[in-house]
């Protein structure tokens, strides 16, 4: 069981968010080894609209803008890393918390796994997702951070 805990800011961002994928998050920092923040939960259709035109983000179909989704960045020694290993082990807690609560995660670093029904470490995902990709003649636009519920279960 780790100590962190989420700040006034996280806490702000999970307002609005579908209460499936809070109780994740808030299970997932309980059982981090990787301090985290939630960087983005609800979006407004604007927000979406500027991420578009920055290249941050590839659709306005964002389930962000619906309360579908958050972004879980690395949280180390104050500040907000963009940085893999952390984001793999953050990752490792929220499938953990997802399937502690049955509750189905799709992630932003392997967008066509059933992340929450596979048992490949988060890193053999992103390297077999960029690998799929590339044979399709495809960009790899991946997103460890985000995690959401997947649209089948949760329209
Ligand atoms: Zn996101």
């Amino acid at each position: 069981m780790s100590t962190f805990k989420l700040g006034a800011k996280s806490l702000k961002e999970l307002e609005g968010v579908h209460a499936d994928l809070v109780a994740v998050v808030k299970r997932a920092i309980e059982l981090t080894v990787q301090d985290f923040a939630v960087h983005d939960g609800l979006r407004t259709l604007e927000e979406q609209r500027r991420l578009v035109a920055q290249g941050a983000s590839q659709t306005l179909d964002s389930r962000h803008v619906t309360g579908h989704a958050v972004d879980l960045v690395p949280y180390i020694n104050g500040k907000l890393r963009w940085e893999w290993d952390p984001i793999y082990k953050i990752a490792d807690a929220v499938r953990v918390a997802a399937r502690e609560k049955n509750i189905p995660i799709r992630w932003g670093g392997a967008w066509d796994v059933a992340f929450t029904e596979v048992d490949d470490s988060p890193e053999d995902l992103v390297a077999d997702y960029t690998a799929r990709r590339r044979q399709a003649g495809k960009k790899a636009f991946i997103d460890g951070p985000h995690y959401e519920l997947p649209k089948a279960k949760y329209p």
